[in-house]
């Protein structure tokens, strides 16, 4: 049985990740979506948030669970008996950064491998950024992210 950690930021959640997820969920037994807890890093959602927003957009998808970690990515896949990131790729500057950071969880656990889907043409130019800045002007963000996630970004930008 091959579980697989799919390790993000997720603030929040958008239709790009979630073709991650649906299309990663058909190719392993478990799919675990984990929020990492960065202390660096200053979200516009809470953990917690993050959390519900992802579990609201893939509640019918029955292997897949979300949690959230606060330790090294290959520590927390190793604590939930994953051998495999999945991660997604949209254009060839996330390839730079995916390919450090794979070769970088290798370094720290050899049995760790990196699958990569690249994002479906619909969801290319698609990151939470992006969503981010168009919420803030008001912008329609409907097509782009969950329900629940339109709801949440008009309670707290607008
Ligand atoms: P991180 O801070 O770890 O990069 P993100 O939430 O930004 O967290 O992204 C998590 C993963 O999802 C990354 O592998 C990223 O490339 C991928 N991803 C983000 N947006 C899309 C999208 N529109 N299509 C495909 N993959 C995406």
């Amino acid at each position: 049985m091959t579980i697989a950690i799919y390790p993000g930021s997720f603030d929040p959640i958008t239709l790009g990740h979630l073709d991650i997820i649906q299309r990663g969920s058909r190719l392993f037994a478990k799919v675990i979506v984990a929020v990492s807890r960065n202390p660096q890093k200053t979200p516009l959602f809470s953990v917690e948030q993050r959390m519900t927003q992802i579990q609201d957009a893939t509640v019918e998808l029955t292997n897949v669970e979300v949690d959230s970690f606060d330790c090294l990515t290959v520590t927390y896949a190793r604590s939930q008996g994953a051998k495999v990131l999945l991660r997604g790729l949209r254009v060839l500057s996330d390839f730079e950064y995916e390919l450090q950071m794979s070769h970088t969880n290798k370094s720290l656990w050899s049995d760790v491998e990196t699958v990569f889907l690249t994002t479906s043409n619909e969801y290319s130019f698609l990151s939470s950024s992006l969503v981010k800045e168009i919420a803030r002007f008001g912008g329609t963000i409907n097509h782009l992210v969950p329900p629940t996630v339109a709801r949440d970004l008009k309670n707290v930008l607008l």
